[in-house]
């Protein structure tokens, strides 16, 4: 037998703290290492080189996706609609060849507005599960101007380039969702009286990356700084979803509808309007009025809205979703072998609760954990495989009753 020796840097098994038989020698765990990543970044630099274009009739078609979007997220179908129709034309963007006839399809930001809580996050975490191309989530309120304290716009980048694994062609046909976009509205309007270090700076800033430019982005993110190496990135393909809350547009809304509503069909026109979500009649003009910059505006073209949740709403989260509160209780108990239900009105009871909290449906949670707590403690033990357990509304408001009771006690 081959005296135990690596193959590769000569070191004997004294001398490694693992040495893998071959056929005919051997490797350590060092040059094991090295190889890997030998591996990998061939791997990398070959698929940077030249990203496959896309074939339309592998992708899922709009109505595909907005089906998709129909497992995990209740009602909203109009923002589903439109972020299904941006994405796939981000798919036919990345598709088009250049020299076909002159006509170049250009890129459609999109941006939703909607309160808190009636899922935008929800939305784009789901759609990021089907998608072909990198993906990532950023939130404004870290990004200030450069020069004070926080993150840069182009860290946004940054992030990207983390989720391609640093293929920089990859990272150039992502998508990046842009959450609490209104964060970064101008605080007055008066523009730059006093500086607004998180406000219209950022907005300037984020502008350069949603036009489509090349930028500079620090690879590991946060500030940039002078002796730094940088990546360069162009973000003409890389699409743009914002999303907020804008809490107080309705204001603005109601205003612009109010002064616009003169003349001949002035009454009918009134008549007419849902005074309970003003937010379905939002224009762009609204989003300036609360205090983004024209230039951004121009920017985003395709705007859409998410609904408040009604209590309809609410119990369907509570039950339909995939993977939805009730379905994963049910399950946490099945692996006891117990077979869990809720009582109608349980249900019932869970929503009113979320309703008077005010939480919409980040509410629901919180309720359906504090409520179980009890039984997922006990069940286990007290109970045995194959019997059943009913929450029934008594119980749920005894649990709840409880717990706030405790609470109350100890702050
Ligand atoms: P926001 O609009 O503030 O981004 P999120 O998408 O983060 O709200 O929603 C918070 C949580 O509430 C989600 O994780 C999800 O569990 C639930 N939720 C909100 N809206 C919906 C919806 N339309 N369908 C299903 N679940 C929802």
């Amino acid at each position: 037998m081959a005296r135990k020796v690596c193959s590769f840097c000569g070191r004997s098994d004294k001398e490694v703290s693992l040495l893998i038989t071959g056929v005919s020698g051997f490797i350590c765990n060092d040059c094991a290492k090295a190889a890997y990543q030998i591996v990998q970044e061939n791997t990398q630099a070959r698929a940077g080189k030249g990203v496959a274009p896309f074939v339309l009739d592998e992708l899922p078609k709009p109505r595909d996706i907005k089906e998709y979007l129909d497992h995990y997220v209740i009602g909203q179908d109009d923002a589903k609609r439109y972020l299904a129709v941006s994405v796939y034309n981000h798919y036919k963007r990345l598709a088009q060849q250049k020299d076909d006839d002159g006509v170049e399809i250009e890129k459609s930001n999109i941006i939703m507005v909607g309160p808190t809580g009636t899922g935008k996050t929800l939305l784009a975490r789901t759609i990021a599960k089907m998608l072909k191309v990198p993906f990532t989530i950023v939130d404004a309120t870290v990004l200030t101007e450069a020069g004070y304290v926080g993150e840069d716009v182009e860290s946004i980048l940054s992030r990207l380039l983390q989720v391609a694994d640093y293929d920089v062609a990859a990272a150039e046909r992502g998508i990046v969702f842009v959450d609490e976009i209104d964060k970064i509205a101008r605080k007055s309007d008066n523009p730059s009286i006093t500086r607004d270090v998180s406000g219209e700076g950022v907005q300037q800033g984020l502008l350069k990356l949603l036009e489509g430019s090349i930028v500079n982005v620090p690879p590991k993110g946060g500030r940039k700084h002078p002796d730094q190496e940088y990546v360069q990135v162009d973000t003409h393909n890389i699409l743009f979803i914002c999303g907020g809350a804008f809490e107080g547009i309705e204001r603005k809304i109601a205003q612009r509808l109010n002064t616009h509503v003169v003349g001949f069909n002035s009454v009918q026109h009134t008549r007419n309007l849902d005074k309970e979500n003003l937010m379905k009649y939002i224009l762009p003009q609204d989003l300036k009025s609360f205090g983004l910059i024209p230039e951004i505006i121009g920017r985003m073209p395709v705007l859409t809205y998410l609904n408040p949740l009604d209590r309809d709403a609410l119990r369907r989260i509570l039950m339909e979703p995939k993977n939805s509160l009730v379905k994963q209780q049910i399950k946490l108990f099945a692996m006891d072998g117990i077979k869990l239900e809720f009582a109608p009105e349980a249900l019932n009871y869970i929503v009113d609760k979320a309703v008077e909290y005010k939480l919409g449906a980040r509410g629901l949670r919180s309720i359906m954990e504090t409520l179980m707590m009890q039984l997922q403690y006990e069940a286990p033990s007290t109970h045995k495989r194959g019997e059943k357990i009913v929450i029934t509304e008594e119980y749920a408001r005894q649990q709840l009753e409880n717990s706030l009771l405790k609470e109350a006690a100890e702050s």
